[in-house]
């Protein structure tokens, strides 16, 4: 007897696929194959890949953005998540300057209470770091919080110098979490916006312009350096360009331990988006920038040779109508990011369709190494007995075009309006519970539980 069985599906996981029934006991998978008795509850999916719930491990909900809010907060957020085939997320909880971390951990405790739809874990981004907060970092992984994110970038308000990384790392190493970097090079960055902005160059386009990939590399590569140098564990987050992936390729060779993402975006948008006719192109403003054709197709090959560890969303939304607007006159104004949370899954899915990687590889890129990145595997991430039952119920054969109308998060764009995309997420479930049925949200805000995490080995 088992609670819930999922019937006449094709199970895929990073190691394979093959047809099997599964079977629910409260939250967590039972049974996989063989002769299920009975089941209070049978769902059909028949013609459908049953999939894990897919980990976004780069989300900013309900999160301050240059003087302003996300559209969405951890309600919107998540429940655009759960529409799109994620059922865990992890979210940077905010330091908030010249506060101490642990009331960064309270305030997003409090955004994400009774509004989670989707289990949630956070990173710690630490836009004030000092040697107060240093001694505090030993403090976070007894919390479930294991990753920190500092900046290379942001001159003048984040932007951290090599001596603050270095120590940041040191500690990270003691108490066994992982340093992750925003890498671009800030003086330099900083450097081509007053040189663009006194010329009178104010357009979307000069954000590309001023953050060269070259100023991804440089800071990419310093941050590998400094980790060989104190043995630290190293995640440097969207990875935009060859150029930055050849840094993290070469730390990787030498053995440095440093593991990489990149991001939908980098995937489907380039340059080009920015010079959108009007101010369109606020809309592709996001940091590091969208890049060449030539290095999507160096991000994707990373992915099928698993230099990678996943693609993320770096969901931060920003309305497109008023937030957006205020850098209509200086494109240093523009708040950074784009909505992407629904969208992740089911782009990513487009790389098994053209070619560029395997079902499997997919469902390892969606999931399950991002699950074991951040230490939540087993319990997600993969489809397995004793782990959580995060399903997804998706349909290959089905296509669709995206449209903003059919999205569930708070912001007035899609930066992939009007592409065409094959697969459907049908059903979702998270810990046994169905949380969307034929593609619409039927589960319920706060139903999502907080994600205490693992130590990393380093
Ligand atoms: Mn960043
Ligand atoms: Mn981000």
């Amino acid at each position: 007897m088992v609670d819930t069985l999922i019937t006449n599906g094709i199970v895929v996981t990073n190691a394979g696929t093959y047809r099997a029934d599964v079977g629910i006991v409260g939250e967590q998978i039972a049974q996989i194959g063989g002769s299920f008795l009975r089941a209070q509850t049978v769902i059909d999916a028949k013609g459908l890949y049953v999939l894990p719930g897919g980990v976004d491990v780069h989300t900013h909900l309900d999160a301050p953005s240059l003087g302003m809010m996300t559209a969405d907060d951890f309600q919107t957020g998540t429940v655009a998540a759960a529409c799109g085939g994620t059922t865990s997320i992890i979210d940077f909880c905010q330091q908030s300057p010249g506060g101490t971390l642990a009331e960064g951990i309270d305030n997003w405790d409090k955004k994400a209470l009774g509004k989670a739809a989707v289990d949630y874990g956070y990173h710690m981004l630490i836009p004030d770091f000092h040697d107060r907060i240093a001694d505090e970092l030993a403090t976070l992984p007894g919390r479930g919080i294991t990753s920190f994110k500092l900046f290379m970038s942001g001159k003048g308000s984040a932007m951290i110098d090599d001596q603050a990384l270095l120590s940041a790392m040191a500690k990270a190493r003691e108490c066994g979490a992982l340093i992750m970097v925003h890498a671009e090079n800030g003086d330099a960055v900083d450097f081509l916006q007053r040189k663009f902005l006194s010329e009178g160059k104010t357009a979307p386009l000069y954000h590309a312009a001023s953050r060269p990939a070259r100023a991804e590399a440089e800071a990419t590569s310093r941050a590998i350096a400094l980790a060989e140098i104190t043995g630290a564990a190293l995640y440097v987050v969207h990875v935009s360009c060859g150029e930055a992936l050849e840094e993290v390729v070469r730390g990787k060779q030498r053995g440095v331990n440093v593991l990489a993402e990149t991001c939908t975006h980098y995937l489907f948008l380039t340059t080009d988006d920015l010079d959108r006719k009007g101010f369109e192109g606020a809309k592709f403003v996001f940091s590091p920038p969208a890049r060449s054709r030539a290095d999507q197709e160096v991000l994707w090959r990373a992915l099928r040779n698993n230099v990678l560890e996943t693609v993320s969303s770096d969901h931060s939304s920003t309305r497109y109508h008023d937030q957006k607007q205020v850098g209509r006159s200086d494109f240093t104004k523009i708040p950074n990011g784009l909505p992407g949370i629904e969208e992740r899954f089911i782009l990513l899915y487009q790389g098994v369709v053209s070619g560029k990687i395997s079902l499997e590889q997919f469902v390892d890129l969606v999931a399950s190494r991002p699950a074991r990145t951040f230490g939540l595997a087993p319990r997600k991430g993969t489809i397995g007995i004793g782990n959580d039952a995060d399903l997804v119920l998706f349909d290959p054969a089905s296509s669709r075009t995206i449209s903003n109308e059919n999205l569930h998060h708070a912001v007035d764009y899609s930066a992939y309006e009007g592409m065409r995309v094959r697969g459907r997420v049908v059903s979702v479930l998270l810990r046994g519970k169905q949380i969307v049925r034929d593609g619409e949200f039927c589960g319920e805000a706060g139903y999502g539980k907080f994600l205490s995490r693992e130590r990393v080995e380093v």
